[in-house]
Order: C-alpha cells, then structure tokens, then sequence
C-alpha cells in the first residue's frame, strides 16, 4: 500500500502534520470532489484519509481509502498511527507544511531574515523552492517537534485542543 497521502479537506491539520514528520501528504481542495479526489489518489499513488464514509464506498476504496472515526487531532493521529504505523520522526522538517514541497538548504546570507533569538541557535535553514517560505530550527518548530517526539511514542492525549495552532 502507498505511503503518500491524501488528506481530505476536513484533515488539514493532520496533513499538515504529517508534512511536518516528512510524509509526502497531499491536501485536497474543498471543491474537488468525491471522484477528483480518489482519481488524484490512484493517479499519485496516494492513500486517502478521510472521515467521509461516503467515500469508502466507491469501487476503488478497498486499499485506497481509510476511514478515520476519531474526532480530535491527537484521537486522528492515534488511529492513524495504529493502523499505517506512522513514525511521526520519519524525516521531520523536511517539508514544506503549506506545499508539501521537499525543503531545500539555502545560503548563510537568508539568515538575516531570520529573528535574531532564532539565528542564535544555529542549525540549518530551509527554504520552500515553490513558496520561498523559510524554516529554521527555531521555538515554533521545537514545539512541534516534541509533539512529534510524544506521537512517535504513542503518547496521546485525550483533549480536544482544537484551537492551538501549529
Ligand atoms: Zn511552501
């Protein structure tokens, strides 16, 4: 079974995810449809993972389409990874969360345009080659990174945290 994703569009937040653990995730457009979506699936190679029961229903669901039944983002990330094994450490930071993009290094220079609390803790820069969006190791991606640290260690937590970005 495929290893890339396509998250529909009610799992943004867990497509975004897994760009951040270095999955190769495809996000789906609110207006694509039923069919668009499971054509972009077996056309890429993709597994859907979706809430949508509908979509299971279609002649190509069998090994093409997940249902998820959890509701929050950690209850997802746990199904999730009980039935692919996710390793939320797999390439972290590699990708672009927004394009889903394989982040490029870039040169010393960029680093000016990074705050200077973040410049102090080295490490490297990347950069999105479509949205020129820049990453650094900074508090933001620390952050997350731990949540990828709890995920990979099965540490889930039971709470619907909703409205913390990410
Ligand atoms: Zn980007």
């Amino acid at each position: 079974m495929a290893s890339m994703f396509l998250c529909d569009h009610m799992l943004i937040r867990l497509g975004r995810w897994l760009r951040a653990a270095g999955y190769d995730t495809a996000i789906a457009s609110g207006a694509a449809s039923d069919r668009a979506l499971l054509a972009q699936a077996v056309a890429e190679n993709r597994l859907v993972v979706t809430r949508d029961r509908k979509l299971g229903e279609f002649r190509e669901a069998p090994g093409r389409v997940l249902l998820l039944r959890a509701g929050t983002i950690e209850a997802c990330a746990a199904e999730l990874t009980e039935r692919r094994a996710i390793d939320w450490l797999y390439r972290p930071f590699t990708r672009c969360l927004d394009c889903n993009m394989p982040l490029l290094p870039v040169s010393p220079e960029l680093w000016q345009s990074v705050p200077e609390t973040s410049r102090a803790t080295g490490g490297d820069l990347r950069c999105c080659p479509q949205c020129r969006k820049l990453y650094w190791p900074g508090g933001h991606v620390r952050r997350m990174r731990h949540r990828l640290e709890r995920w990979r260690n099965s540490d889930f937590v039971e709470t619907i945290d909703e409205t913390r970005q990410m």
